[in-house]
């Protein structure tokens, strides 16, 4: 049996040169896996690997922006709910194809909320977590996440993420070639040191060391990451030079394991 990999990351994170990077390590593997690749995002202008569904086949994000008088984000979220009317068919093909396969990997659109906020995306995510095993790989840019401010907001989106799917979650630290990862590891195993980074970098305490509302706040919500962090991994890779992506894999065949222990249990319960 496949299982299904949903990307999942803020704009720019990388998603995509991960898939392209991870289709390609399929591809060259012995014996090669090519995967089953499905592209969401209506707005890609170009899309680094076959896809064997695109959503840009079905529904023109330009036309739909004329057509229904709407700005980008509402055209792409508009698209992705017009191509959800369908996705019973393509959860078919998918299906279909699930026999000689792998993997089926999900590019989702660049901007993150219009996946994970939206009606369509919780449907589609659904579909496919109820009939294949499946993870999200929630993709970080690594050298924009080291200020502990922003590290710790990207950790807490991760975590709604987590919470609202319930699913397998890897997180996929990219770009290590340009910021290893090491100080994101550090921080998620040794709460303490988290903290220090917090307090120094953030000019979180006044000038006696007194402890500011933002201190505390900081405090009580790093507590409630250490206990999200133990329910997931994390690796590191580069999309780049395809760093890592071994690592990512052996993450993928764990969280197989426990799509079975955990998930889909739940899921014949709630039928
Ligand atoms: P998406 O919006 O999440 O799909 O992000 P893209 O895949 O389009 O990548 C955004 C930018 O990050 C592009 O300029 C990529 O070339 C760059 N990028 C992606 N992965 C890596 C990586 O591992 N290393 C480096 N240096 N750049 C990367
Ligand atoms: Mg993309």
């Amino acid at each position: 049996k496949p299982v299904a990999i949903i990307t999942i990351g803020m704009a720019g994170s990388g998603k995509t040169t991960f898939v392209q990077r991870i289709n390609s390590y399929l591809h060259s593997k012995n014996p090669p896996s090519p995967p089953y690749i499905l592209n969401l995002d209506p707005a890609v202008a170009q899309v680094p690997f076959d896809s064997n569904i695109d959503i840009r086949d079905t529904v023109n994000y330009q036309e739909v922006m004329k057509q229904y008088n709407l700005g980008p984000n509402g055209a792409i979220l508009t698209a992705l709910n017009l191509f959800t009317t369908k996705f019973d068919q393509v959860l078919g093909l998918v299906e279909k194809r699930a026999e000689t396969v792998d993997y089926v990997i999900v590019d989702t659109p660049g901007q993150i909320e219009i996946f994970t906020w939206s009606a369509s995306g919780a449907i589609i995510t659904d579909a496919i977590a109820s009939s294949i095993p499946t993870v999200i790989a929630y993709v970080i840019d690594t050298p924009r996440t080291t200020a502990p401010a922003t590290f710790m907001s990207n950790m807490l989106y991760a975590c709604s993420i987590l919470y609202k799917t319930k699913l397998p979650f890897i997180l996929v630290f990219n770009k290590t070639d340009v910021q290893p990862h090491d100080f994101a590891i550090e921080w998620m195993k040794d709460f303490e040191a988290f903290q220090e980074a917090l307090a120094t970098n953030n000019g979180t305490m006044d000038g006696d060391g007194e402890s500011t509302y933002m201190h505390s706040l900081m405090h009580s919500m790093s507590m409630v990451l250490d206990e999200f962090y133990q329910n997931l991994t994390a690796v590191g890779v580069s999309s780049m030079t395809g760093d890592g992506v071994k690592e990512f894999f052996e993450a993928v065949e764990a969280s197989r394991a426990e799509y079975e222990k955990d998930y889909l249990p739940e899921l014949q319960r709630s039928r």
